[in-house]
């Protein structure tokens, strides 16, 4: 779980915060205040899977498809977690 901006305690799952998206809301299950994610920060989140989904396009094995796009995702995902904040909303 994750720190509610509103009220500090643990009221996002990780899950929720996943699919935020740079506009969709959630509800904090402690005091049910709507939370969001920091719209500048998951644009940069997102550059790495992006990144790696149109690079693929460059080559033409499955392995180097593999290897482009799975790190993008992994990356990306790492850094919602971790680099985007959570915002009131
Ligand atoms: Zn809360």
């Amino acid at each position: 779980m994750h720190a509610c901006p509103h009220c500090r305690q643990p009221g996002i799952s990780t899950l929720s915060r996943l699919f935020l998206g740079p506009r969709g809301t959630t509800d904090c299950t402690k005091c049910g205040k709507a939370v969001g994610a920091d719209p500048d920060r998951i644009l940069t989140a997102a550059a790495p899977a992006v990144t790696g989904f149109f690079a693929s396009f460059l080559v033409d094995s499955v392995m180097a498809h593999v290897l482009l796009i799975v790190p993008g995702i992994v990356l990306s995902v790492v850094m919602l977690l971790t680099y985007v904040t959570l915002v009131r909303r």
